[in-house]
């Protein structure tokens, strides 16, 4: 098993190095392969990613990914957005969870208003939304096996009322969940923006397009207490990449204040992308005790430092796995 970790730049530093010794302990067999790519590369050679690099990617299982500052250059071309090209990563899949409610957003990665067809000029600028047959199926059926394998509803979220190309995505949506035997129904991303905020109970997996989900995943942040927390998935059909949804954060970098939750919870992620869902629950276990026995970075209103709180979960992780867990 080959896990391919990139720190990256900022707080990617500092987060990283805690999820990897969290994966270590879960899984002793694997081989990690660090790879430097990012902007503290490109200063240092004029290149912030190799084709060597994207041949390392694409060997591994999955990759852990810390995250890297895009600086406001022209000629700079961010690394995460090449990487989820390459990699054809499609399926950008962030979890939120309370309480009383477990969400999963799963957002088309690949093109919608992304899809990078712009033209701006004299008197206005079109940026096109481009949903393709093959991409809008694609990600649905991603959705809509999310929402059988949890027994769920899958939701729609889209603007069908007012744009052609969701009432394409929509069709196409119903067709796959339908398919799979999924209950679907469906919400204007407008309306679902408040509603998951009000209710967020009544959801469970939710599909939806590019900067919608962009949009709605972020609202839905609020509900998990802070960047600090929050991992995500970005999912291909060869390939997988695990990575926090905050950025590298230079403002609180090298202060040992980051929060490394968000990156050991992507860790989480990675470990059920692998089929190692007791293990990933076990590091969701040892969050939870470590949050709740009350160590907390600042951010959280605690005064832990990144690899104390790792530490702690750390030593949270043995005591499940040598539990009911083992
Ligand atoms: P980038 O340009 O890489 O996206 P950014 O600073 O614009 O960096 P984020 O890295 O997402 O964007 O950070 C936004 C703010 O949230 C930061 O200023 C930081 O204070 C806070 N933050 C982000 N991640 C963490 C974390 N893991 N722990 C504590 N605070 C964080």
């Amino acid at each position: 098993m080959r896990v391919v970790v990139v720190e990256g730049d900022g707080i990617g530093k500092e987060v990283v190095p805690v999820a990897q010794k969290i994966l270590a302990r879960c899984l002793p067999d694997a081989e990690f392969y660090p790879l430097e790519v990012g902007y503290g590369r490109w200063e240092r050679t004029g290149s912030a990613i190799g084709d060597d690099d994207f041949v390392a990617l694409k060997a591994a299982d999955a990759v852990l990914f810390g995250a890297v500052t895009t600086p406001p250059d022209p000629c700079y071309r961010s690394v995460i957005v090449r990487i989820r090209q390459e990699l054809d990563l499609y399926a950008n899949v962030r979890p939120v969870f309370g309480k009383d409610f477990s969400i999963t957003i799963v957002r088309e990665n690949t093109e919608g208003l992304y899809a990078g067809v712009e033209t701006v000029e004299e008197d206005r600028a079109t940026t096109l939304r481009v949903l393709s047959r093959k991409g809008c199926t694609r990600i649905a059926r991603f959705a809509a096996e999310r929402a059988k394998e949890r027994d769920a509803a899958l939701t729609i979220a889209h603007k069908a009322n007012v744009l052609k190309s969701d009432t394409f995505f929509r069709t196409i949506c119903i067709k796959e969940a339908e398919a799979l035997g999924v209950r679907w129904n469906e919400a204007y991303i407008d309306a679902i923006c408040l509603d998951i905020l009000v209710h967020p109970g009544r959801y469970s997996v939710i599909v939806t397009t590019n900067v919608f989900g962009d949009i709605l995943s972020d609202v839905a942040a609020y509900l998990s207490g802070g960047l600090g927390l929050l991992p995500s998935a970005n999912i291909g059909d060869g390939h997988a990449l695990f990575e926090p949804v905050h950025g590298s954060a230079p403002d609180i970098a090298g202060q040992d204040r980051a929060n490394p939750i968000a990156a050991i919870r992507s860790a989480a992620l990675l470990l059920a992308y692998l089929g190692e869902t007791e293990l990933s629950s076990a590091v969701e276990d040892a969050i939870g005790m470590t949050l709740s026995d009350g160590y907390a970075t600042p951010d959280l209103g605690g005064n832990c430092g990144t690899s104390e709180l790792g530490a702690h979960v750390e030593a949270a992780l043995c005591r499940v796995l040598s539990g009911p867990h083992a």
